[in-house]
C-alpha cells in the first residue's frame, strides 16, 4: 500500500464539524433498484427521499468485491495498476485529523476478504460483527451492525468519516433478510428492499448529525440475476458492472458549498465510473492533498469521464464498457468495432 505521508490543507471557510458517512454496498445491481426505474417496488423508502441524489450512469471496473472495493477507496486497479499508488480513504481523513469508524458486515479474513481489510486496518475504530471471541462466524443480517453505527455517530469526537460495510445482496440472497422482508417472489429482490431498510436506517442518523453531514452510497458491483443461470450469482454479465450510487448532503452543508452542491446535480447523468469516489469523497470535507484530483470530484464542473475500461473473468482483459454487449452465453464481450 502507499504508506507515503500525507499533508492535507483546508480551505479558509474549513469548520470543524463534519460527519462524513460512506455505505459501502455488496452485490447490489442498479436495474434492479425501484429507485433507478426497476419495475419492483423494492425501494419504498429510499423512494421517498426527495433530498437524495441518485447517479444514473455508474460503473465498477470489477464484478467482485476484492476487485472493485480498491478501486473505490483508492482508485487501485488490480489489473492496471502493480501497487496502489494513490492514498486511501482512510489514509486521508486519518491525516486530516478525523477519528474514522470502519464497522462491517463482512469477514475480515479470507480470500474474498483480506484485500478489503487491508483497508479496513487502518481505521481508528473497527467492528466486524461477524466476528465473536476471536473467532469467524457465518455472515449476520446487516441490521445488527445499526447499534454500532449509531454509537459511531453519537461519539462526540469532532470530525468523523464512518464506512459501513454491508453484506447487501451476496449470494445467497435469500441468506440476507428477516422473514419480514420476504415481501416478493424472487429472494434477490427482497435482499435489495432489506438493504432500501439498512441504507435508510444510516441515513436518519446522519440526518440526526449537527453541522456539515455528506452521505454515500455506492454498491461494489452487481450480479448475474436469472440471466442463463436461474438465481443471482457472481458473473461477467453487463449488468453486473452497473451500480446504484447515491448521495445526500446536510441543509448546513449544502449552505456552505452552494456550488459544489450544483456542480454535483449537474452530474446525475454523466457517465462515470468509481474512480471517482475517494477524491469525491474528500472534496465533500473540503480536504486538499497533492494527489487530490479535481476532474474526479462529482463536486467540479471539471469532472471528466474518461475510457470506462472494465474487467471480464478472463484475467487481466481490459474492455471499454461504452463499447461492449453480452454475449449469448451471457459475459460482457468487446464489440468488434471496439478499436476506437
Ligand atoms: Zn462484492
Amino acid at each position: 500500500m502507499n504508506h507515503a505521508s500525507l499533508h492535507i490543507t483546508y480551505p479558509e471557510k474549513y469548520q470543524n464539524n463534519h460527519t462524513v458517512v460512506l455505505v459501502l454496498g455488496e452485490s447490489g445491481r442498479r436495474d434492479h433498484h425501484h429507485l433507478f426505474g426497476y419495475k419492483v417496488p423494492d425501494t419504498p423508502m429510499l423512494d421517498q427521499e426527495k433530498d437524495l441524489l441518485a447517479f444514473s450512469d455508474m460503473i465498477t471496473p470489477f464484478d467482485y468485491t476484492i476487485g472493485s472495493v480498491p478501486v473505490i477507496l483508492s482508485r487501485y486497479d488490480r489489473v492496471m495498476d502493480h501497487s496502489i499508488l494513490h492514498p486511501d480513504l482512510m489514509t486521508i481523513f486519518n491525516a486530516a485529523g478525523y477519528e474514522t469508524y470502519w464497522i462491517s458486515n463482512h469477514p475480515r479474513l479470507g480470500p474474498y476478504d483480506s484485500m478489503v481489510s487491508l483497508f479496513a486496518f487502518h481505521a481508528k475504530h473497527s467492528k466486524y460483527v461477524t466476528e465473536g471471541n476471536g473467532v469467524m462466524s457465518r455472515p449476520h443480517l446487516d441490521g445488527e451492525m445499526l447499534p454500532y453505527v449509531e454509537k459511531a455517530m453519537k461519539e462526540q469526537v469532532g470530525n468523523k468519516l464512518i464506512v459501513v460495510h454491508i453484506y447487501g445482496s451476496h449470494e445467497l440472497s435469500s441468506d440476507r433478510y428477516p422473514s419480514a422482508f420476504s415481501r416478493f417472489d424472487d429472494p434477490y429482490d427482497n435482499s435489495i428492499l432489506y438493504s432500501d431498510y439498512i441504507i435508510s436506517q444510516v441515513l436518519d442518523m446522519a440526518r440526526a448529525q449537527k453541522g456539515e453531514t455528506t452521505f454515500f452510497y455506492v454498491s461494489d458491483h452487481g450480479l448475474r440475476v436469472n440471466e442463463c443461470v436461474p438465481g443471482a450469482y457472481h458473473g461477467d454479465i453487463r449488468q453486473s458492472y452497473e451500480v446504484p450510487f447515491l448521495a445526500w448532503f446536510s441543509p448546513e452543508w449544502i449552505d456552505k458549498h452552494p456550488a459544489e452542491y450544483a456542480a454535483a446535480k449537474s452530474h446525475l447523468n454523466t457517465p462515470m465510473t468509481t474512480h471517482v469516489l475517494s477524491d469525491t469523497i474528500a472534496d465533500s470535507a473540503d480536504l486538499r492533498f497533492s494527489d487530490f484530483d479535481p476532474a474526479l470530484s462529482i463536486f467540479s464542473q471539471s469532472l471528466k469521464s474518461s475510457t470506462r475500461v472494465i474487467h471480464s473473468d478472463q484475467s487481466s482483459s481490459v474492455i471499454d464498457y461504452d463499447h461492449s454487449h453480452n454475449s449469448l452465453t451471457c459475459h460482457v464481450m468487446a464489440d468488434d468495432n471496439a478499436s476506437r
